[in-house]
C-alpha cells in the first residue's frame, strides 16, 4: 500500500532523500520504517517536513570595531509530543539542512526514550575558535534574542551541542530572561549548577553511551572489561564515554579528533589524555602515544568503535575496513545509510545515535523538571533514573529488532515514529 499523495507539494531538490547530506540521510531512514507503521503511515509525511524553521542574521561588533554577520538557525521539527527540545551548535559547516536533520533526529531520540518533547535544533555558522570571549558572548546573546520569538520553557528548550557549553547556556538564559523581564531558568538546559543546572548533566551523554554500550556488548557476548576501543571525538561525549569504559577495564587504543589521531596498543592513559585535551583543545601532542594517520584510524584493531564527533564519518568508503564488532554512535548521524548496510552485512552491530546518545537529553529533561519545581535532586538519584530509562529504551529496541528482524536503527525509528504519529493522530489537524 502506498501512502504517497499527489497533492503533497514536493520539497525542493536539495531537501530530497537522494541529496547526499544529513537531511537526505534522515529521509532515507524514515522511508525504511514506513512499511512498519501500519495505519499510522497515513501521517508519515509529517516526519518529512520540519514544522518550523527560522533563519536569523546575527550581527555583532568585533573587538577591532568592525561588524561581522553570522547566519543562525533554529528548527522545530516536530512538537506533537511536547515542546521542541535540542541543542545549539556553533560550527563553521552548519547549514539549514544540517540543522533540520539534527532537529528531526531529536524528535526520534526524544520519542525513543519517551521524554515528553518534540524535536528541535539550532546552530550558528561560525568557527567559535576565531572569536574572543567577548565576541562569543555578544554573538550568543544576539542569536538568543533573535530566536527568542520561538523559544521558551514551554515552547522550545535549547541545550549544549558541538562547541557550546554551560557558559553559553548561562548567556542564553540571561538574554531570554532580560527580554522577558523575569528570570526563566527552564528556557535552556545544560546550565551551570548555580543557575538551575542539574547535577550529572555534563557527563550524561557520555554516561548514556557507556550504559547502553555495555548492554549492547552483553547482548553479543562481548566482555567490556577486556574490550579494545577506538573513539572519534574526545569532547563532552567521547571523552566521558572513553573515561567510563576505561574505568570498566576496557583499553582505549585509538583516539581521533580535529587535531589528529593517536594510538597506543596497551591502552591510552585516559585521565592523562583528558587533562591534556583540557589544556591543548585536542588529543594532538599527547606525549604518551604514537601518532598515526587520520585514515589509518579506520583500520585500527578494536572491538568497539565510538564515533563521537560529527555526521557522515562512517561511509561506504571506510565501512568495509572497520574491525570493531560493535559501533556505538555518540555523535548524531555519523553513519550513512550505505555504510549502515555494509556494517549489517558484515555482522557489525550498530547502536544508533537516537538511542546511544540520548542520555544528554534525558538529563536535560530532569533539569527542566527540577527548574519547574525548584526542587533539586541528588546526583545518585539522577544517575539511577538515567540508567533506568536508557536500559528500558534499549530493551524495547532490542526486542523490536528481533521481532521484525531489522537493525537497531530501524527498530528505534519504528518505536519512535509510532509514538510521534500516534500523538499526531490523537491531536488531529487544526483547523
Ligand atoms: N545536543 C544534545 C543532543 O544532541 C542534547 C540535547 C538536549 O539536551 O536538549 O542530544
Amino acid at each position: 500500500m502506498s501512502y504517497s499523495n499527489p497533492y503533497n507539494h514536493p520539497l525542493p531538490s536539495y531537501l530530497q532523500a537522494d541529496h547526499l547530506g544529513p537531511w537526505g540521510i534522515y529521509l532515507q531512514q524514515v522511508d525504511r520504517v514506513i512499511p512498519y507503521l501500519g495505519h499510522l503511515a497515513r501521517w508519515a509525511e509529517t516526519l518529512k517536513r520540519p514544522k518550523r524553521a527560522l533563519i536569523v542574521d546575527v550581527p555583532i561588533q568585533l573587538d577591532n570595531g568592525t561588524v561581522a554577520h553570522f547566519e543562525g538557525y533554529r528548527v522545530q521539527h516536530n512538537t506533537s509530543r511536547g515542546p521542541g527540545k535540542g541543542g545549539v551548535r556553533f560550527h563553521q559547516d552548519v547549514t539549514l539542512s544540517e540543522v533540520m536533520a539534527l532537529s528531526a533526529w531529536m524528535s526520534i531520540k526524544n520519542a525513543a526514550v519517551n521524554v515528553p518533547y518534540g524535536g528541535a535544533k539550532g546552530g550558528i555558522r561560525v568557527d567559535p575558535k576565531t572569536l574572543s570571549r567577548g565576541e562569543l558572548e555578544r554573538m550568543t546573546r544576539r542569536y538568543t534574542s533573535e530566536i527568542g520569538i520561538i523559544i521558551g520553557p514551554t515552547k522550545d528548550i535549547p541545550a549544549p551541542d558541538v562547541n557550546t557549553n554551560e557558559q553559553v547556556m548561562a548567556w542564553m538564559m540571561d538574554t531570554y530572561s532580560m527580554n522577558e523581564g523575569a528570570t526563566s531558568t527552564g528556557v535552556v538546559t545544560g546550565k551551570p549548577i548555580d543557575l538551575g543546572g542539574s547535577l550529572g548533566r555534563r557527563e550524561a551523554t557520555g554516561r548514556g553511551v557507556f550504559t547502553v554500550g555495555v548492554e549492547a556488548a552483553n547482548h553479543i557476548g562481548m566482555d567490556v572489561s577486556t574490550a579494545r576501543i577506538a573513539v572519534q571525538g574526545f569532547g563532552n561525549v567521547g571523552g566521558i564515554a572513553g573515561k567510563l569504559f576505561a574505568q570498566a577495564g576496557a583499553r582505549v587504543v585509538a583516539v581521533q579528533d580535529h587535531g589528529g589521531t593517536i594510538y597506543q596498543e596497551a591502552g591510552l592513559d585516559v585521565p592523562a589524555l583528558l587533562a591534556h585535551v583540557a589544556v591543548a583543545g585536542t588529543v594532538a601532542g599527547f606525549a604518551k602515544a604514537e601518532v598515526i594517520s587520520n585514515d589509518a584510524f579506520w583500520d585500527v584493531d578494536c572491538d568497539i568503535l565510538i564515533p563521537a564527533a560529527l555526521e557522515q564519518q562512517i561511509t561506504a568508503a571506510n565501512a568495509g575496513r572497520i574491525k570493531a564488532r560493535l559501533v556505538i554512535e555518540g555523535a548524531n548521524g555519523p553513519t550513512t545509510p550505505e555504510a549502515d548496510d555494509i556494517l549489517q552485512e558484515r555482522n557489525i552491530l550498530v547502536l544508533p545515535d537516537v538511542i546511544a546518545n540520548a542520555g544528554g537529553v534525558t538529563v536535560s529533561y530532569f533539569e527542566w523538571v527540577q527548574d519547574f519545581s525548584s526542587f533539586f535532586w541528588s546526583e545518585d538519584e539522577i544517575n539511577a533514573r538515567l540508567v533506568r530509562i536508557m536500559k528500558e529504551a534499549f530493551a524495547g529496541v532490542w526486542h523490536l529488532a528481533q521481532e521484525h528482524k531489522v537493525s537497531l536503527r530501524t527498530a528505534t525509528f519504528i518505536m519512535a515514529c509510532k509514538r510521534i504519529l500516534h500523538a499526531r493522530e490523537l491531536r488531529g489537524l487544526y483547523p
